[in-house]
């Protein structure tokens, strides 16, 4: 660290302040916007634009939440939408972005707050090419009370390993106003998943990752679906009968056969509007 960098270091209050600033914004810095990876397959934008608008549809999205996509050009970009409500988005709403989560090419449009989950799991999971965040309602109890999402049925084998839940509370150390804004919260999300395919949020939401558009929204719409049935069953009062590791193994490599039916009644709905 350079004499002026440690001035002002410690003139910011030193080490206590850099921990205290996971939490916040940092100032807009006057950088350079990063290259293009080049125009996407409009086939990608076109799943992309269908992703939101079913998410909508199937109860994991509303106003807030999003989804992206890892560029096809480039490993190092990813597409999500501008800052508008899911599904309102459009291909002219799709905007690329560098793993540091700044926009390529922004033209005024303003992006997500939380777009850091995004570039962060990109950065940690090289296995991943689309993430969802949503609030999706039927997970949110699992995330505050310590009981472990479970897979009830064969459509959510895929949850067999558990779900991690993270708190941004314990990343911070202080009260937040539970968003990730920060890379440095992306960060600690994604450290959090490791290697799940899905992790909660506490009282917020939660995260879920795939090798593609179609696996993503499968594994959030039967995460939400999943999470309703297993309150129902714990509300029956009887002891519970989950999945079995064996069993989930084979209904999991069974289903991810079949992905293109529901993916294809979906996005057919979803784009007739
Ligand atoms: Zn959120």
């Amino acid at each position: 660290m350079g004499a002026i960098a440690r001035r002002r270091f410690l003139a910011a209050g030193g080490a206590f302040a850099a921990m205290a600033a996971i939490g916040r914004p940092r100032p807009a810095a006057a950088q350079a916007a990063p290259a293009s990876a080049g125009p996407p397959d409009p086939k990608l934008v076109e799943d992309l634009v269908a992703a939101n608008r079913i998410l909508v549809d199937q109860g994991v999205l509303d106003g807030y939440g999003h989804v992206s996509v890892r560029h096809d050009r480039d490993a190092s970009r990813y597409l999500m939408s501008r800052s508008i409500a899911p599904e309102l988005v459009t291909a002219v709403d799709v905007m690329e972005y560098d793993l540091d989560s700044n926009p390529v090419d922004a033209r005024g449009r303003t992006s997500y707050l939380e777009r850091f989950i995004h570039g962060e799991i990109y950065k940690l999971r090289p296995d991943v090419k689309a993430v969802v965040h949503s609030h999706s309602p039927s997970v949110i109890p699992f995330g505050v009370t310590g009981v472990p999402l479970r897979p009830l049925y064969h459509m959510s084998a895929f949850l067999v390993g558990g779900a991690p839940v993270w708190d941004i509370r314990a990343a911070t150390g202080e009260a937040t106003d539970m968003l990730v804004r920060t890379p440095a919260l992306g960060q600690a999300l994604a450290r959090s998943l490791g290697t799940a395919p899905v992790a909660l949020m506490r009282g917020h939401g939660n995260v879920i990752v795939g090798t593609a558009l179609p696996q993503v929204v499968f594994r959030s719409v039967y995460t939400e679906v999943n999470a309703r049935l297993q309150g129902q069953a714990m509300a029956l009062g009887a002891p519970i009968t989950y999945l079995d590791p064996g069993e989930a193994q084979k209904a999991e490599a069974s289903i991810a056969g079949t992905l293109a039916r529901p993916w294809e009644l979906w996005k057919k709905k979803a784009l007739a509007r």
